[in-house]
This record gives C-alpha cells, structure tokens and sequence, in this order.
C-alpha cells in the first residue's frame, strides 16, 4: 500500500490545537498534554509552558465535565487561551456517545473520540460521523487505533500482539475517518507495563511504518507514557514523528508525594504551593525532553 496523499477534508487552520501540532511537525519536536483534573493542574501547565516558552496542551477527562460541571471548562479554555503561549483545551479518552455530543457544545479545542474497544468498522463510522459534526465548530478530532490496553490491577497484559495497529489499517483509518491526531499502539499501554516497560514493548519499526504511510497532515500522539520512561526511547519516538505526548502520572506523582509528605505539619498555602511547584517541576522537565521549550510562536 502506498501513502495516502489525499486528505479528505480541509485543514483546520484556525485551531488552536492543530497549530500547535502543525507547528510541532515543522519544528521536529513534540508537546506536552498534561492531564489534568482540577485548577491546580491547568494553571501549573501554563505557568510551566509559560516559563519555558513553550506549547502545551491540556487535557481533561470527560469526569470533569459530569463532577466539575461546564463552567470548569470555559475556566479552562479562557486561562489556556489567555496564556502568554499557545495553550488549548482537549478532552482525553471520551468513550461515551452522549459524552462527545456534550463536548462538542463546550469551549473544546479537540476531542479524543474513543471508540477504540468498538468493532472496527463501528470506530471508523462512529469517529467519520464525529469528524463532520466537529468540523462546522472548528473542534478537531483525535482518535486511537488498536486498543492501547493496560493490565488491570497491575495484572501484566496476556496478548500484546493483539493490540498492536497494523501500519496499513492506521492508513485506511486516516483516510476513511478525516481524522487530525492518531494514537497508535505499537506496544504502549495505560497503566503499569509488565516487566521490561516501555523499553521491551514499545516497536519502534512499527511506529516508523505508520509515520511513513500516514498522509502528512495527520499528527501521531503517543498515549499509554506510564513513567519510568527511558529519556532516549521519548526521544526516540520525537524523530520518528510522535507530536503529542499525554502526560499524567509524571506530573501527578510528585505533586501527591509533596502532599503526602507535608499533610498535617502545613498550612494550607503551604500545601498549594509546595505540590503546585512539585508538579510544575516535573512539567517543565518533560517540556525540555520533548524538545518544545522556546518553541511558542
Ligand atoms: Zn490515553
């Protein structure tokens, strides 16, 4: 199978999250999307991104539009768009039909459709349909090819081999569904690895192959980044083409560790800004390993 060079739908110039990936691509490096799940997270994003001068992106869970409610969005979307860097709002892993329907009304710059655990002809219907209906409000969409599964309860993953994405389905995909972002699985898994991590499962050839026969317009992100992650596979996967790397335990880890440690002998300011700095520590190290300090346009 050849490349497929025709996309079948405009580019979406005018998003924020599409010009931050497209600038990503240009530049050869790759953004930060750290998940987040209340202000403290959202507001050390920017102040990390803003320190280094650098692109980012923020994600949420569909969680936070049921428990924090639409108003917690627009708070989000106007700090990320008020931010002194490119910064957009993205709402990770949203499965739910009902779900996307809701985001599609809120102040989301992108979408991660999830309808990876479907059949896949119902994912490729079910996302095209999302694509089009995204498309007149200039919300773009990711989405996720083979399913990026992780060991429940730390129980090591039985099959590995069934959820890799076939380098030419991810192209027929792309091209069936107009999708902006892919999320391939080549080996990467949510939740903790079974021994060996990230370093034995991740196929690095297989990552190469889906780069080379995706069109060039579509942006491949890297899901499933469950830390320790060795800094030369992050790398690694920057030069073959990963743009957007979703980040959660790394920034969340040292921001529970400072609370943990400090619960009971501080006040409360203490606490914020002893976790806030311990998270925007960590951000601000995986801007720099991605490559997308000093970045912003
Ligand atoms: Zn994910």
């Amino acid at each position: 199978m050849t490349k497929t060079e025709e996309y079948p739908y405009k580019y979406p110039h005018n998003n924020r999250t599409w010009q931050i990936l497209d600038a990503a691509e240009k530049g050869g490096y790759a953004v930060a999307a750290f998940n987040c799940y209340n202000t403290d997270g959202i507001l050390a994003s920017i102040r990390a991104a803003e320190t280094l001068n650098a692109p980012a992106i923020v994600e949420i869970f569909p969680w936070s539009m049921h428990f924090h409610g639409p108003e917690f969005i627009k708070f989000a979307s106007e700090a990320l768009h008020a931010a002194k860097v490119p910064m957009s709002l993205h709402l990770d892993h949203c499965t739910l039909e009902a779900d996307v329907y809701k985001a599609l009304e809120l102040p989301f710059d992108s979408i991660m459709v999830d309808a990876s655990s479907q059949d896949p002809e119902e994912n490729v219907k079910f996302v095209g349909h999302i694509v089009e209906l995204a498309k007149a409000r200039g919300i773009t969409i990711e989405a996720e090819m083979g399913r990026i599964q992780g060991g429940e309860d730390g129980v090591p993953v039985v099959d590995m081999e069934a959820l890799y994405t076939e380098p030419e389905l991810a192209a027929d995909f792309i091209a069936r569904t107009g999708v902006h972002f892919l999320a391939p699985s080549i080996g990467n898994v949510h939740g903790p690895y079974p021994p060996g991590g990230p370093t034995k499962f991740w196929q690095l050839d297989r990552l190469a192959k889906i780069k080379s026969l995706s069109p060039d317009s579509v942006r491949l992100v890297m899901h499933g980044v469950t830390p320790p992650v060795d800094d030369e596979l992050v790398r690694k996967t920057v030069e073959l083409g990963i743009r957007k790397f979703n980040l959660n335990k790394s920034q969340h880890d040292p921001y529970i560790d400072f609370l943990k440690a400090n619960l009971g002998t501080m006040e409360m300011i203490g606490l914020q800004e002893g976790s806030f700095k311990a998270w925007m520590g960590e951000a601000e190290r995986c801007i720099k390993l991605l490559g997308s300090d000093g970045k912003a346009l």
